[in-house]
């Protein structure tokens, strides 16, 4: 591996580019200049960059006839998401069909951000959400069209935020930029009047080197406004005007566009409505007075009836057999914490449909009929590995277990089965094998997804018990440790029915089950679920639409019904890599240089954990033995004979390659002869290459 020190923010392993983030705007380097440059230009021929594997994805698509996909990885703030949109641009701009289509590829972006992205500790404007964006294209190898599919949104964050973090971008923009007719209609006011935006994000102060540095290279101090939840880091008003336009690139009209902000709205309202205790006998409790006015914004914008709405959250419906009356319906009254679960249940229930909904929205935004290939490109967490470690983190690990095994599958094991056959007697790469990994998670009735997805379907589930199934059934994994007894991670006491600790190919994480029954379960209780069903705004009914079809219906005492997040994500997952199987693949590591979010500051111990968790160590130690490039006899005769002597042409091509190779003096150490190919040393065969042609 080249290191390269300065500007150089890129260098490659194999085909493998590993991009450094830069945190500033290196000039010109993503430029149009830049991207003709590279147009049709081999690997290595320029310096490293995005659009060189861009580009080789679309030539490999083109030749090969088939479809490519580019993995893009790393932790949080690393670059995917930059890298993700660049690539986008790169190959809209220099493969488009010239029509709106290619812009429309890249103007999803600002909408999807908007609803899926949010300020956090690690990044000013973090993906909550895993994407896989196809461009679609034609027989003659132009862009026809496009599809995104998006996993799991962070579904937590719409109702609470750590410290120093925010709710989705939508939510402050909506409050910062809309027009005052718009936000009359919606009753919208600053930020701090709502529930949802003002638990988390402190009062503002520059505390971290990265705000102090942005806030330093300011040029205009309006936007520095302190107050409480204006964040100066971010130009709320100046991002819903962006968000605005490419809400109308992409073809949304005004009617949509307000359906979204209406929605948008109803759950701020939603989460102002506060609950206190009857003081009566039956225990239950009611909206505090002063949330009558929210209740009716709230009921109003979601299409809702006050009443209604009112009695959902307040009371649980059940279906009771006593007295041998089967069947009879009550209401149970709820306690103030149900009734406030119940409310962030609903909140959590509606953002995230109406995430869905942008994400189809926006695939109806570049629609095709037919088309030949595509190329994908994945947009998802890497492994996370936090102090508290719950449900999310789990998924986004099993995620990258399964990711790191396509990784091994296409780097390691391929390259080690080629050498084999080829004969080339290159010493094996012992890499570890997670399928044991994978399986204890996913496996069919013992994995741990399916061990849960049991315990929501028991009358009581709790995480405990839940904590010591998993504890039963995997006493001798080697991936599985009870927390009490592991040296293997830093936790905090837990006890052994609070967690489990589990071994990943990049470390030992331990996970707190605590709610992770909850997480598990994207069911609204019955009460809830009919409401919105049967809104009066046709728009909110419809993003509840086909709700019914996917449910788990044993649901017999009118209790919780259960459809299964974990079992969903493994469903979708199973089918990402089925297709990236399918498909040619390259792959950009993304690396944070700093926690500081600062431009040049290289922290080495960061980075060399970072290159060991995506595996780039062992492919290091692959490449050490080993010949990246490769060139087949007969595509080098047909190359070079034009520049040899007629006598020499006369040979079979792979004698025509020895004699050839003899003639230029190279050195034995820098290649080596296959059965079919000639295999070369990192960076030899550009040098070959370069002497053939420079010197004919
Ligand atoms: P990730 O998606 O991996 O969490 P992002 O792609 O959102 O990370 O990048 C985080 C931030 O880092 C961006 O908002 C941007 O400020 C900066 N950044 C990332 N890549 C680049 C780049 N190539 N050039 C300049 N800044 C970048
Ligand atoms: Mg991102």
């Amino acid at each position: 591996m080249k290191s390269r020190i300065g500007k150089q923010v890129k260098t490659y392993v194999a085909n493998i580019l590993i991009a450094v983030n830069p945190y500033y705007d290196i000039p010109k380097l993503y430029g149009p200049d830049a991207i003709k440059s590279y147009q049709g230009k081999s690997l290595g021929t320029l310096p490293p960059h995005v659009y060189a594997i861009a580009d080789k994805a679309y030539r490999d698509m083109k030749v090969l006839k088939m479809s490519q996909s580019i993995i893009v990885s790393g932790e949080s703030g690393a670059g995917k998401t930059e890298n993700t949109k660049f690539v986008l641009r790169y190959l809209t701009t220099t493969y488009g069909s010239g029509q709106d289509i290619d812009e429309r590829i890249v103007e999803a972006n600002p909408l999807l951000e908007a609803f899926g992205n949010a300020k956090t500790v690690r990044n000013n404007n973090s993906s909550r959400f895993g994407k896989f964006v196809e461009i679609h294209f034609n027989q003659k190898n132009a862009v026809v069209g496009g599809f995104v599919s998006h996993y799991l949104l962070e579904k937590s964050r719409i109702c609470m935020q750590s410290n120093d973090e925010r709710n989705y971008h939508i939510f402050y923009r909506l409050c910062a930029g809309a027009s005052e007719d718009i936000k009359k209609n919606l009753h919208l006011d600053s930020p701090d009047s709502f529930r949802y935006l003002n638990r988390g994000c402190t009062r503002y102060f520059a505390s971290k080197d990265s705000d102090k540095q942005i806030l330093q290279n300011r040029k205009s101090p309006e936007h520095v406004k302190v107050g409480a939840l204006k964040d100066p880091l971010l130009d709320d008003h100046g991002d819903f005007n962006r968000m605005c336009v490419a809400m109308k690139k992409i073809g949304l009209d005004d009617t949509e566009k307000l359906d979204l902000f209406r929605v948008v709205a109803g759950v701020l309202h939603l989460g102002n409505i506060d609950f206190e205790e009857t003081g009566s006998s039956s225990g239950g409790c009611v909206l505090k007075n002063q949330s009558g006015q929210t209740l009716e914004y709230c009921a109003d914008l979601l299409g809702l009836d006050q009443d209604d709405l009112r009695v959902s959250l307040t009371t649980r419906v059940m279906l009771t057999t006593a007295g041998g009356a089967k069947g009879t319906v009550i209401k149970v009254p709820l306690k103030v914490e149900q009734a406030n679960n119940a409310r962030d249940a609903l909140a959590k229930a509606v953002y995230s449909r109406l995430f869905d909904h942008v994400v189809k929205r926006v695939n109806q935004c570049f629609p095709f009929d037919t088309s030949s290939n595509f190329i994908g490109v994945l947009d998802i967490a890497g492994f996370e590995y936090f102090e508290h470690n719950s449900f999310e983190q789990f998924c986004i690990n099993y995620c990258n277990e399964k990711l790191q095994q396509f990784f091994n599958e296409r780097i390691l094991k391929e390259e080690q089965e080629l050498y084999q056959k080829e004969g080339l007697g290159v010493n094996e790469v012992h890499y570890v094998d997670n399928q044991d990994c994978i399986d204890l998670v996913e496996a069919k009735l013992v994995g741990i997804l399916d061990i849960l997805d049991e315990e929501n379907r028991l009358p009581q589930p709790s995480d405990q018990h839940f904590t010591l199934a998993v504890h039963g059934k995997h006493k001798d994994h080697f991936r599985l440790t009870v927390p009490r007894k592991s040296k293997l991670t830093i936790h905090r006491n837990l006890r052994d029915n609070e967690g489990f600790i589990v071994r990943h190919f990049a470390g030992a994480v331990c996970y707190e089950t605590t709610r992770f029954v909850e997480k598990n379960n994207d069911a609204l209780h019955m009460s809830l679920e009919s409401l919105v069903c049967e809104s009066k705004d046709k728009f909110v009914r419809e993003l509840f639409e086909n709700s019914n079809s996917t449910k788990d219906t044993k649901h017999k005492s009118g209790k919780l019904s259960f459809i299964s997040v974990g079992n969903k994500f493994k469903t979708q997952l199973n089918l990402l890599l089925e297709k990236l199987r399918s498909t040619g693949s390259s792959f950009i590591r993304c690396v944070k240089p700093n926690l500081k979010m600062v431009s040049h500051q290289f922290e080495g111990a960061l980075i060399l954990s970072q290159l060991q968790c995506s595996g780039m160590v062992s492919v290091l130690d692959l490449m050490q033995g080993g010949f990246p490039s490769r060139a087949p006899f007969h595509e080098l005769y047909n190359m070079y004979k034009q520049y040899m002597p007629e006598k020499l042409t006369r040979l079979n091509p792979r004698l025509f390659c020895k004699a050839l190779f003899k003639a230029l003096g190279l050195n034995d150490n820098d290649f080596k002869f296959g059965l079919t190919r000639v295999f070369f040393r990192p960076g030899k065969f550009a040098e070959f290459d370069q002497i053939m042609k420079s010197d004919p």
